[in-house]
C-alpha cells in the first residue's frame, strides 16, 4: 500500500475507498488526447481492470498532446502500445487491449464497465455510446476538447443524457482544427476524477462543465432532460443502426478504413513475408501501405477510395 499512501491519506479516498478502487472497472473508448492522459492517471491511482477500446494507430500529429506515445510507436495500433505502456506504470492491471472500430455490433464490450469513459473525437460514436449506456443503465462521462476548450459531463442512468442536448447534425467533419494540449490534459484530469468520485460511491451531478483554460472560463451548466430525446424515451436509435458502411475516410490525410471479413494473420503474414516485410504485433499486421486488424479491418494509405478498394482485395481477400 506504500505505493498508493499519498492517496490514502486523503480523507476523500482513504483505504477503503483504495480497495474500492482495485476492484473497479473502467471501459474507456478511444486512446488518443484524452484517452491517453485518463487511462495513465487510472492506472496509477489503482483502478485494476481497464479495456481500452481505439480504432487507430498512431500518427506523428499525435505526439503533441497523447502522452503515452513516442516516436517508436508512430504506426503501431494506439490500444495496443497503451497496453504495453500502462503495464510497464503498474503491472498488477489487468488491461485488455481492443483495436476495434465500435459499432453496434460490438457494442457489448461496455458491458462489463462500471463507468465508460467517453474519449472518442466523434459524435456517431458517442451517440452509440449514450444509447446503450441508457439502455443497460451504466453511468458514462462525456468528455470532448477543441482549440483551447472543453466539456465533461457526467451522464448517468436517471438524469439528463447526450441526446436530449446534442443532435446528431455536428456530425464528424474532416477539417482539421488545432488544439491545445494543455486543454486536453485538464479535461481528462476533471473526467477522471468524476470518474473516482462515481467509483469511491460518491454523488456525481449530471452537469455539463465548460472550461476554457486559455480564457481561464470556468461555467457548471444545468442541463434538463429533453421531452422530446428518443433515447431517454427508450427509442435506441443507435444501437438498431447496421454495421458501418465497408469504406470509411479518416481524418488524417489519406488513410482509409476499409472492412472485410476475420482474418488469419499467420496464414497472411506467411504470404506477405515472401514479398516485403511485414511488422507482427500479436494482434495487427503491417505492411507496405497497409495495417490490418484481425477483425479483417484495415487501414490504408491510398489517394482514393478505388485505390484503397483495390489494394485491400489485392492483399487481404486474394
Ligand atoms: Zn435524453
Amino acid at each position: 500500500m506504500e505505493r498508493y499512501s499519498r492517496q490514502i491519506l486523503l480523507s476523500e479516498i482513504g483505504s477503503e475507498g483504495q480497495k474500492q478502487l482495485h476492484a473497479s472497472k473502467v471501459v474507456v473508448v478511444g486512446v488518443g488526447a484524452l484517452g491517453t492522459v485518463a487511462t495513465e492517471l487510472l492506472v496509477r491511482a489503482g483502478v485494476e481492470n481497464l479495456t481500452l477500446i481505439d480504432r487507430d494507430v498512431v500518427e506523428e500529429s499525435n505526439l503533441q498532446r497523447q502522452m503515452l506515445f513516442t516516436e517508436k510507436d508512430i504506426g503501431r495500433s494506439k490500444a495496443i502500445v497503451a497496453q504495453e505502456k500502462l503495464q510497464l506504470i503498474n503491472s498488477r492491471t489487468d488491461i485488455i487491449a481492443q483495436p476495434v472500430s465500435l459499432h453496434s455490433g460490438n457494442i457489448a464490450l461496455l458491458q462489463s464497465a462500471e463507468v465508460v469513459l467517453d474519449c472518442t473525437d466523434n459524435i456517431q460514436t458517442r451517440l452509440l455510446i449514450n444509447d446503450f449506456c441508457k439502455k443497460e443503465k451504466i453511468v458514462w462521462i462525456y468528455a470532448a476538447a477543441i482549440r483551447t476548450a472543453g466539456y465533461v459531463m457526467p451522464i448517468v442512468p436517471e438524469g439528463p443524457c447526450l441526446r436530449c442536448f446534442l443532435q446528431e447534425t455536428g456530425a464528424e467533419t474532416c477539417d482539421t482544427v488545432g488544439v491545445l494540449n494543455t486543454i486536453t490534459t485538464a479535461i481528462a484530469s476533471m473526467q477522471v476524477t468524476l470518474a473516482l468520485q462515481f467509483l469511491l460511491g460518491q454523488t456525481i451531478e449530471p452537469n455539463l462543465i465548460y472550461y476554457d483554460i486559455w480564457k481561464q472560463h470556468y461555467k457548471n451548466i444545468v442541463v434538463k432532460k429533453n421531452k422530446n430525446c428518443p433515447a431517454c424515451q427508450g427509442k435506441y436509435e443507435f444501437l438498431g443502426k447496421k454495421e458501418p458502411i465497408r469504406m470509411v475516410k479518416f481524418c488524417s490525410l489519406g488513410r482509409y478504413q476499409v472492412t472485410g471479413k476475420k482474418v488469419d494473420l499467420k496464414i497472411l503474414k506467411q504470404r506477405w513475408e515472401k514479398i516485403d516485410t511485414v511488422i507482427d504485433d500479436g494482434k495487427t499486421l503491417q505492411f507496405k501501405d497497409l495495417f490490418l486488424f484481425e477483425d479483417g479491418r484495415a487501414l490504408i494509405k491510398a489517394k482514393s477510395e478505388a485505390e484503397a478498394m483495390s489494394l485491400y482485395a489485392k492483399w487481404v481477400e486474394n
